[in-house]
């Protein structure tokens, strides 16, 4: 304040009123300016930030696995969703509850057919698709043949069923009835599941040789009649193969 030292203190006192006002006045002008630089600065990061997600966010995220997946498995039907597979109607809807045995969990792809026995010999499709829709079991397929031959679709196509153990990522499971311990399928289911595989090989761009036992993925004794007679199994798959032929 040297440059009031000439004024007499009442003078002096009121001028240095006056610059500390002055200095306020410029800190609050200052201040003013720095936050519109601020605000400004955040307003144009949030339009950049909302620019930018529709071109490298999650539209063509979620498009480009799902493409990448059916032109790896080089799929002559260029199949876009297993959910838009249409369901024949040979085949009875009885899907499985949300939320017990059945995840919802999707199936990214299919590279297998899994077939399977009940092993309770004697129950019905029926039977066996309310056991897996029963709270606390941890089991279900994606389709049920009966012993009259007829087929229930308990787990959607687009979905992982718990049958296979590390195949169910990538497979769909079919369990077939029995009427006795040898695991032998009637004559009725054992057409079934043959029209049931061409169908799916067909739908999903595999073949005969997509087909697998539960018993190839854990060497559990699955399906068993199909395990014991391998020759059973070989002529399944050839009928599969004509099935698939005749188109
Ligand atoms: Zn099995």
């Amino acid at each position: 304040m040297e440059r009031y030292r000439y004024l007499d203190p009442e003078q002096r006192r009121r001028m240095m009123q006056r610059e500390r006002r002055r200095r306020r006045r410029v800190f609050l002008v200052s201040l003013g300016a720095g936050l519109a630089v601020a605000l400004g600065a955040l307003a144009w990061l949030a339009q950049g930030g909302a620019g930018l997600a529709p071109q490298g966010g999650p539209p063509e995220g979620q498009v480009f696995p799902l493409g990448a997946a059916s032109q790896r498995e080089g799929e002559p039907g260029g199949e876009t969703s297993l959910s838009a597979i249409e369901i024949p109607s040979w085949v009875e809807e009885a899907l499985l509850d949300l939320g017990g045995s059945r995840t919802g969990e999707k199936l990214e792809e299919v590279n297998a057919i899994a077939v399977h026995y009940v092993g309770n010999p004697g129950t019905s499709a029926a039977g066996n698709r309310n056991y897996f829709n029963t709270p606390g079991v941890e089991v279900n397929a994606h389709f049920v043949i009966g012993l009259e031959g007829e087929i229930l679709q308990c787990v959607p196509l687009d979905e992982k069923s718990a049958a296979t153990n590390e195949r169910n990522r990538d497979t769909i499971s079919i369990e077939v009835c029995h009427p006795d311990e040898t695991g032998e399928f009637t004559s009725a289911s054992y057409e079934s599941l043959v029209k049931l595989c061409a169908w799916l090989c067909r739908q999903l761009g595999l073949d005969e040789g997509d087909l697998i036992r539960h018993y190839d993925v854990t060497g559990k004794e699955c399906p068993l009649y199909f395990v014991q007679h391998e020759d059973a199994w070989e002529r399944f798959k050839a009928d599969v193969g004509a099935a698939l032929a005749q188109g």
